[in-house]
């Protein structure tokens, strides 16, 4: 009965029990039946035939061997002390090897086993570490077995015999229960529509496979499954609101709008700067709130696309805010925003931790009648007690640097909340933001603007240093000026802090003749901004930083980035960093130094950094690197909900179409309330997620 699988407890299942049950709670969140059958394989062995030892040629897969143990040997001593056996099948033989846990070895000579293993090669031979060895009972013909599934069990488990073949076990008795049928999580016409296998089979298949096609189309089902239920949940939260919350109207593209368009703009806008406008223009007239979330790498020219759309909420009688991370940043805004409207009649303030008490009762004030049209600023902002004639555009720029509860606050400067347009320079991939960000409309600039110099990236290894020394004295002759960044990552920074300062000390002693300013995160913030300002001037020639400079700040007569330690950064952060030069007209170049023994991933990680300046095949293959949290600063601690089985990094396809899916049944039926459609509800009121609720912050 499948009433039985939802509702037992884990400890009655056979072989289990009180001990293996508490386990089971504490490190897998199992409590009944149905719970260990959402424990997916990770993966799946072949057993589908048996090798040859001469046949072996490769160390990527398990493969199964018949034959018997000639002899055992033990080598070396103390902790290299291992045990060998001599294995053959009839005509070759090859090397087993245990490392640890042989004392108890109760494997036999001259029996017929089946090895099963995943050859590895020692000594320019191949030889099995830790096989499984089935010993073959007389009379009995070998049979080969197909897919075995195999399970990720933590320490803890394997302490208490909770290894995989337990599970496989435990798992393997409940199957004839499912087999009687379990209750579908999708509707008929669903399953119809997108040719799924229904759940009973897929629950069936993907533990004890049948063959390798019922294998995928079994994944297939429960990986939509999963993606479906995370894209009706936010298209489902995202539907509702935006059916009960009231946009400002803003149709008209007036007087401001076209003046700039006309008259101030100094070059002619990307294809792309134009599409996301249009998008933009399209928001503000549907009478809807705006939450749009634009992507452009940096140098794309986002701050314009800004500055238009403000100009038309101007045209409308609106005001617009604009937020930035950082003092620095607030400041280049401002200077150049008031640059570009300097021929109009605007109003553009700035208001941030330095401005002072007079000035800021001024601001506030043509903020309340409404003279002032534009202001820009830091968390000031909105931690003020800024009152607005009549906001009804925002935008935060650099919005990982924001915190939820600040942007909350915005929401309370108007009667209804104003249409918002959150920036990153940070390449989010596809899936990620269809998945995280999957209730804002995203917009992306795919072009940066004509007759940019691509970085040049070069990957330099420590004893090179020589090398590098000579780059920096050719490029500050030739008066470009050089930044040299230090990684800081929070666990230890200490040891960060004093990487940066022997870098600094290093570096003013090679070049006594340069001036060199230094910045990081523990400095008191007039030291930090006076350090930047003399760099920003041209007052120093090399900048010695941690990640303190990734944002958005724009030396343009910078041309040269050095990261030392680039081994620590993730690639986004990398690319971050890459993208602070290039903003002139000079060639550009980013040197990553790292150590000379790298791992794979590392190597790779230096490869692709030096291969290209796409910022979002960067991210792409961060996130198949590294997960989804090496992405976003926001999402460190991970994703809002766990992935059981779909991956984000390889599943695009089957997201497109289980929003599609979603969408479907919204469309039909947006409260859920068609008896067909009771199974969703249902459903979504089962999954435990914490997500951000963007319909709140922004
Ligand atoms: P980001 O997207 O990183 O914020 P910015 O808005 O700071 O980029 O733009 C980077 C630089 O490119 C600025 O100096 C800006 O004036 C320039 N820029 C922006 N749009 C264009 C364009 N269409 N043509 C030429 N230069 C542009
Ligand atoms: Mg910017």
């Amino acid at each position: 009965m499948f009433k039985e699988l939802f509702s037992t407890d884990i400890v009655y299942c056979k072989g289990v029990g009180p001990k293996l049950a508490e386990v089971l709670k504490k490190e897998w969140d199992v409590n009944t039946k149905m719970d260990m059958l959402y424990k997916f394989p990770f993966r799946y062995v072949d057993r589908s035939k048996f090798y040859k030892i001469k046949d072996i040629a490769s160390e990527d897969a398990y493969i199964q061997i018949i034959g018997q143990i000639t002899e055992f040997r033990t080598v070396g001593e103390g902790q290299g002390k291992r045990l060998m056996a001599t294995f053959t099948d009839g005509e070759n033989s090859i090397d087993l090897v245990w490392f640890r846990n042989f004392n108890y070895f109760h494997y036999k000579i001259n029996t017929p086993y089946i090895l099963f293993g995943k050859p590895s090669v020692f000594n320019h031979q191949y030889n099995f570490a830790h096989p499984d060895l089935e010993e073959l009972k007389e009379g009995v013909t070998p049979t080969a077995k197909g897919l075995q599934p195999e399970y990720n069990t933590t320490e803890k488990m394997k302490k208490v015999g909770l290894n995989s073949k337990k599970i496989r076990s435990i798992i393997k008795q409940m199957m004839p229960d499912v087999q009687n049928g379990i209750p579908e999580t999708l509707g008929h016409d669903m399953l119809q529509k997108y040719h799924l296998l229904n759940l009973t089979q897929s629950i069936l298949n993907i533990h004890f496979p049948k063959d390798t096609q019922t294998l995928k189309l079994a994944q297939e089902r429960l990986k939509f499954e999963e993606l479906f239920y995370i894209q009706l949940d936010i298209l489902h939260r995202a539907k509702l609101q935006s059916s009960t919350t009231k946009g400002y109207l803003m149709p008209i593209v007036g007087k401001m709008f076209h003046y700039f368009y006309e008259h101030a703009l100094p070059f002619a806008l990307t294809n792309a700067q134009k599409r996301v406008i249009k998008e933009i223009q399209a928001d503000l007239k549907s009478g809807k709130q705006m939450n749009r979330l634009l992507q452009g790498d940096v140098g794309s020219g986002k701050t314009l696309v800004a500055l238009m759309s403000a100009l038309l909420a101007i045209d409308n009688g609106f005001q617009t805010c604009i937020m930035a991370p950082t003092e620095i940043l607030a400041n280049q805004h401002y200077e150049t925003i008031s640059n570009l409207l300097k021929d109009m009649p605007l109003q553009v303030v700035l208001l941030t931790g330095s401005t002072t008490a007079k000035q800021r009762k001024v601001i506030h004030e043509n903020l309340q009648n409404g003279e002032a049209n534009i202001i820009i600023g830091t968390h000031a902002l909105i931690e003020d007690n800024v009152q607005f004639a009549n906001l009804g555009f925002v935008v935060i720029d650099e919005q990982h640097r924001f915190g939820v509860s600040q942007r909350a606050k915005l929401w309370s400067k108007n009667i209804n909340p104003p249409h918002i347009l959150v920036m990153t320079a940070t390449p989010i991939p596809r899936t990620l933001a269809m998945t995280v960000y999957g209730d804002l409309d995203v917009s992306i600039i795919d072009e940066l603007p004509p007759n940019r110099k691509p970085v040049y990236t070069l990957h330099y290894s420590t004893s090179q240093r020589q090398d590098i020394n000579k780059f920096i004295v050719q490029q500050v002759e030739l008066g470009r000026q050089i930044y040299i960044v230090y990684p800081l990552i929070k666990e230890n920074e200490k040891l960060d802090l004093a990487d940066l300062e022997n870098g600094y000390q290093y570096i003013v002693e090679q070049f006594p003749k340069y001036r060199v300013s230094i910045v990081h995160g523990q400095m008191h913030p007039k030291m930090k901004d006076a350090e930047m300002k003399d760099f920003i001037e041209g007052k120093t020639q090399i900048m010695v930083a941690t990640t303190v400079i990734e944002v958005g700040v724009n030396v343009p007569n910078a041309s040269v980035m050095i990261i030392e330690n680039a081994e620590r950064f993730g690639l986004s952060q990398l690319h971050q960093l890459r993208g602070r030069v290039g903003r002139g007209a000079e060639q550009s170049f980013c040197i990553l130094v790292t150590r000379q023994e790298l791992s794979k991933d590392t190597r790779k990680r230096m490869d692709i950094m030096v291969s290209t300046n796409d910022g979002f095949r960067i991210a792409e293959t961060d996130l198949l690197l590294r997960g989804p949290g090496a992405i976003d600063g926001t999402l460190q601690s991970g994703l809002p909900f766990d992935l059981k089985i779909a991956s984000l990094a390889q599943d695009g396809q089957i997201l497109d179409v289980a929003k599609e899916a979603a969408t479907w049944v919204l469309e039909q039926d947006l409260n859920l309330s068609q008896p067909n459609h009771a199974v969703y509800k249902q459903q979504l009121a089962k999954l435990k997620r914490t997500t951000r609720d963007w319909s709140e912050i922004s």
